[in-house]
């Protein structure tokens, strides 16, 4: 398989790895040169443009910060569609609001290229380790044409539906958690200042209804879970700008559809202010600060 990698950071830079651990040849771009500095030491072929690695590829795989990122990679002056062979495969694996992906694959069916959103969630730990889930949104031949690709990636591959359904299974999912993490930082905190030891509470929520992930493995109290965020000073997390990020997603597409995210809203004004200045790149659990 000759694959393009476009999007070497954090995420991309472990991914591509991956894939060049396995053995496939892969032709990668970056606007940073220490992400292809990386790229190139681990045996991957550096490009000049999006262009000039997708033309010699079968497959095309995204991993951008965000929407207009991802515009630009396949429509813009050095867009890949433009050289791309007809039958190609892209897959755009960055959090994005569906409607972006849904034109591209609109545009590229034109030159019968498939196009679908794989979204991932698990973070840098499990792009390294190669155990990211991906939420797949394309029809059932992209979908299946996907997993040779994907599955040296990640461990799990979920066919949310149509193109824009693997964005939309995400940002739900990330509205939940922001809403989630911020609640039980919320109680975890008056309970404190009440009196009560935030283990004891600790215990208590999560041997009753308060249980969740945020209060269970990824608890904002430091030192309750001994391998979260909080118990290292919020370092090495999922940032507080990326909570931001995909809180103003779902709150966008919520508008589109007339729906109403009263919480959301509110986590978003929190997570706006926790991302000015240091606290930005902090662990989103550090959301508690706002209650010292
Ligand atoms: P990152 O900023 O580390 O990496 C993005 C890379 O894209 C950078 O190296 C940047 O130079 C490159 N880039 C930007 N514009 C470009 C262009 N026009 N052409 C080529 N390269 C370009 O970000 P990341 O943490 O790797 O996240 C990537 C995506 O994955 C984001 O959409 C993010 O929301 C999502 N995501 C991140 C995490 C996480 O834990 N970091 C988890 C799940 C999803």
């Amino acid at each position: 398989m000759k694959i393009a990698f476009i999007g070497l950071g954090n995420m991309g830079g472990s991914m591509a790895q991956n894939l060049l651990k396995s053995g496939q040849t892969v032709f990668g771009y970056d606007l940073s040169e220490v992400a292809l500095q990386h790229f190139s030491e681990a045996g991957g072929v550096v490009c000049a443009s999006p262009q000039a690695a997708a033309k010699e590829a079968d497959v095309v795989i995204t991993m951008l910060p965000a929407a207009q990122h991802v515009r630009e990679v396949y429509l813009g002056e050095n867009g890949v569609l433009a050289v791309l062979k007809a039958g190609s495969l892209c897959i755009d694996s960055s959090t994005i609001d569906p409607q972006t992906i849904q034109q591209i694959a609109e545009i590229a069916k034109t030159k019968n290229i498939a196009v679908c959103d794989a979204p991932v969630s698990g973070g840098t730990l499990g792009a390294k380790d190669g155990t990211l889930t991906f939420m797949v949104g394309a029809d059932d031949e992209t979908f299946a044409a996907t997993k040779p690709v994907l599955s040296l990636m990640g461990k799990n591959l979920v066919h949310c539906g149509a193109v824009g359904t693997g964005q939309v299974a995400k940002i739900c999912n990330n509205l939940i958690l922001g809403i989630s993490m911020t609640a039980v930082a919320e109680g975890m905190a008056l309970g404190v200042k009440l009196g009560i030891d935030p283990k004891a509470l600790a215990g208590v929520i999560n041997s009753s209804t308060g249980r969740c992930w945020s209060s269970e493995i990824y608890n904002p109290w430091p030192g309750i879970c001994e391998n979260a965020p909080a118990s290292r000073g919020y370092s090495d997390g999922f940032a507080s700008q990326l909570m931001l990020k995909d809180l103003g997603l779902a709150v966008d597409a919520a508008k589109h559809v007339d729906q109403s995210v009263v919480l959301g809203e509110k986590v978003q004004e929190m997570y706006q202010k926790q991302s000015v200045g240091d606290t930005a790149r902090l662990d989103f659990s550090s959301i508690i600060q706002q209650y010292a």
